[in-house]
């Protein structure tokens, strides 16, 4: 045990995640030796996560403003929407650079050990987006890229479910190549940008009467 304000800030940054109490003791002792403006900047930027910080309106995103980065680009294609679980997903799929459409974050996976129903998600917010064209365009394809472990899966199955007789849409999967069990953020940028680019449909929209053959109807 250190003395007062040493301990203090051990105690805090030992509970920040991969971090542990060896790590938080040496932290500590390097901000202690870093210069005052370092320790003022760091200062800053947690006010600013406390203080600024918002989610966009539409797709979940971490953002400064009303509409994340990604949502307020004209450039990016509104007809695409990929679902990741969290905001750290969407940077992982960004460095990839496969894609180009928008995101959804749901907000976490399925998970009923721990209680995470449907209603704990954003998937109401999905559906209602999915039902509203975003600046004029309709969604066409929902790219499902929860992470490849069980509550992942599940999370998938459910909107699967949930999205396949949504008139025009397409919902499709990353392709298989991730490691089973893995969280996306972890994947690298080669093996994720190759899933992405690969991906499957799991449901194409159903099809309107005048393309089934007319032999059916006759028959
Ligand atoms: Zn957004």
């Amino acid at each position: 045990m250190y003395e007062g304000p040493v301990q203090e800030l051990i105690d805090e940054l030992a509970k920040l995640p991969g971090v542990g109490p060896r790590g938080a003791q040496r932290i500590a002792f390097h901000l202690l030796s870093v210069q005052p403006d370092d320790i003022d900047r760091l200062t800053r930027a947690l006010t600013r996560v406390r203080n600024d910080v918002r989610y966009c309106d539409v797709c979940g995103n971490v953002s400064a403003e009303l509409r994340c980065r990604i949502c307020s680009d004209p450039r990016r294609d509104r007809s695409k929407v990929c679902v990741v679980e969290e905001a750290k997903d969407v940077q992982a799929v960004e460095r990839t650079r496969e894609f180009t459409g928008l995101y959804h974050v749901l907000g976490g996976a399925l998970n009923p050990i721990k209680s995470i129903s449907p209603e704990k998600l954003r998937i109401r917010d999905l559906l209602l987006r999915l039902g509203t064209a975003m600046d004029g365009v309709d969604v066409s394809e929902v790219i499902i890229a929860t992470d490849p472990d069980t509550e992942g899966e599940a999370t998938a199955s459910y909107l699967v479910r949930m999205l396949k007789d949504f008139p025009g849409l397409t919902v499709t999967r990353p392709a298989s190549g991730l490691p089973m069990g893995a969280e996306l953020e972890f994947a690298d940028e080669l093996t994720l940008g190759r899933a992405m680019s690969g991906r499957r449909a799991l449901s194409e929209p159903p099809r309107v009467l005048s393309e089934i053959p007319r032999a059916r109807h006759e028959g």
